[in-house]
């Protein structure tokens, strides 16, 4: 076993103390295990943390749950008929909950047959190698346990953040979404991230009156601005009302109802927009970010002073300043993606229990989706930040997808490729359109084996779908 530190390895509880069983601690929990350390892992909460429990994993059921609302629609298209369906949000709720307790006995099981020791409780490090878990229950007389680590890793996750103003007090955040009671019949969401554009898709497919109140011009910052701005036309076309370049200035509950006073920018304004807006809402949604969760780890004394953001510093190799600590995931907030949290805890624990070699992980491709109604699925650099870069071709498609000539839906694909004129490297693909993350997970592999827009054009596509598209596009848009 290669290891950083020479004290011998029985003198320690365990090789490896992981705090934190989400998506990063479980992996190096399980992988470091597997690979023969001794480990011992800490949680608070339900087992596999954020994703499983309020994030990907409920989301995505709650999605797919949207879409059907839809399908019902679509199917008199193709012939189908049937009385008006009749959603029921309790049903919904009690089968998503039945699925994320199964899916926290499958990491119980995975840890145990990994071989590592779940310890429930909430954990500080005392020292660089000793860590203090307190019961979950925090029962007066409750004993503090204290366990000794060779190494310590930090995979504590991130909680949702709510802007501080106006109606902050009465406001929701995600993880108050997936139980709500009753349904709101009228939904505010204020950001224009992810979980903002996801949530107010997936609640105004399950029949909510949805408003999105965003404080820039565009939603999706940092995303290629076409298809920031191609998503925002086909979510106001299924019914979601966006105010851009808009805030809370002002919110009053009578009841169970909140009245919010919109402020909006000059710009939004001039641009025709009404400049004073006053809506009902029987729930508020904040979906302004995350912070990192370093409460009560007791950090500072250790003496890692956090970074501006409140993520914890670390190297390349996820060391913090103290050799023995390190730390991932969204508590160091390279990008809040479950997949970038595994990938570092691979990388981590190959380095810890592994060959000892110290590989960087590259941030420069990560694919990811937003789980709008159309997705956004996108690899690679936008337009806008290629341009930045130097001289580039663009390759455009907006069509109609097949099924919807049948469907009665007005829903339109965009897919778009971003070339290198020099190099002819594709430097990033971007689609909206159904199954779009599926659909870019594979050309993120093509694009991390160096992909060139000739090497597309020599692609036989597979007919009749979408993704051809990618495969097909000669004309250049623009340059
Ligand atoms: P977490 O998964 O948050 O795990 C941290 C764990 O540490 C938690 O279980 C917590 O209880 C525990 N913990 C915290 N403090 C202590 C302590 N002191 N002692 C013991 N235990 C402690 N990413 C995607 O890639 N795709 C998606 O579709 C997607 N959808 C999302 C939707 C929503 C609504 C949200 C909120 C996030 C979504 N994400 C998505 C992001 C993804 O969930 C996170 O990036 C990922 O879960 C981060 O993993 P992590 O291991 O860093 O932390
Ligand atoms: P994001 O950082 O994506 O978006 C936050 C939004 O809130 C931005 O639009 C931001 O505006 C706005 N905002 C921030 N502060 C304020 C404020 N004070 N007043 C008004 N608006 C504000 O965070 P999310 O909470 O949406 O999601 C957190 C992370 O979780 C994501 O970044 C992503 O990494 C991950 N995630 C991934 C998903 C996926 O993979 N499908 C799904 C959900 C989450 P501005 O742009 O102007 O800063």
């Amino acid at each position: 076993m290669s290891t950083t530190n020479t004290t011998p390895a029985t003198d320690f509880d365990c090789d490896l103390l992981v705090i934190g069983a989400g998506s990063g601690g479980v992996r190096a929990a399980r992988f470091a295990a597997q690979r023969g350390a001794r480990v011992i892992i800490v949680e608070g909460g339900p087992l596999g943390g954020t994703c499983v429990n309020v994030g990907c994993i409920p989301k995505k059921l709650y999605s797919y749950a949207a879409h059907h609302g839809e399908a019902f629609e679509q199917a008199h298209g193709f012939g189908w008929e049937a009385t008006t369906p009749r959603f029921d949000w309790a049903v919904l709720k009690a089968r998503r909950a039945a699925e994320i307790t199964r899916l926290n006995g499958i990491y119980d099981g995975l840890l145990k047959s990994a071989g590592a020791t779940l310890l429930r409780g909430w954990a500080s490090v005392a020292d660089a190698h000793t860590v203090a878990v307190r019961p979950v229950d925090g029962a007066a007389g409750s004993s503090v346990k204290h366990c000794t680590a060779r190494h310590i890793l930090l995979a504590t996750g991130g909680r949702p953040q709510k802007v501080d103003g106006p109606g902050a007090d009465w406001a929701l955040t995600s993880d108050d979404m997936f139980d709500l009671d009753p349904f709101p019949r009228r939904l505010v969401v204020v950001g224009g991230g992810y979980i903002a554009c996801e949530f107010a898709s997936i609640f105004n497919g399950l029949g909510a009156q949805v408003t999105l109140v965003h404080r820039g011009p565009r939603l999706l910052r940092g995303f290629d601005h076409e298809v920031a701005d191609f998503v925002t036309a086909e979510i106001r076309k299924k019914g979601i009302t966006v105010h851009l370049q808009s805030t809370i200035a002002d919110v009053r509950r009578a009841g169970a109802v909140q009245t919010l006073r919109l402020k909006q920018r000059a710009a939004a304004a001039d641009a025709g927009a009404p400049a004073d807006i006053e809506l009902e809402a029987d729930a508020v949604l904040h979906a302004t970010g995350r912070i990192a969760r370093t409460d009560g780890l007791g950090l500072d004394a250790l003496g890692i002073m956090l970074n501006p953001n409140g993520t914890v510093p670390v190297d390349p190799h996820f060391q913090t300043v103290v050799p023995s600590v390190h730390a991932l995931g969204d508590l160091v907030g390279h990008m809040a993606l479950t997949p970038i949290a595994l990938g570092e805890a691979m990388l981590l624990v190959d380095h810890l229990f592994g060959d000892g070699v110290r590989r960087p992980i590259d941030y420069s491709l990560v694919p990811t989706a937003v789980f709008t109604h159309p997705n956004i699925g996108t690899v690679g650099l936008g337009e806008e930040a290629a341009r930045e870069r130097g001289p580039v071709r663009i390759y455009r498609s907006e069509f109609k997808p097949l099924q919807h000539t049948l469907s009665g839906s007005t829903e339109r694909t965009l897919m778009k490729i971003v070339v290198d004129d020099v190099t002819d490297r594709v430097l990033g693909m971007h689609m909206v359109g159904a199954d779009a993350g599926e659909v870019i997970q594979g050309f993120a592999s093509a694009m991390q084996a160096g992909l060139t827009k000739a090497q597309l054009d020599r692609t036989i596509g597979i007919h009749p779908t979408g993704a051809e598209e990618f495969v097909t596009m000669r004309e250049v848009a623009r340059r």
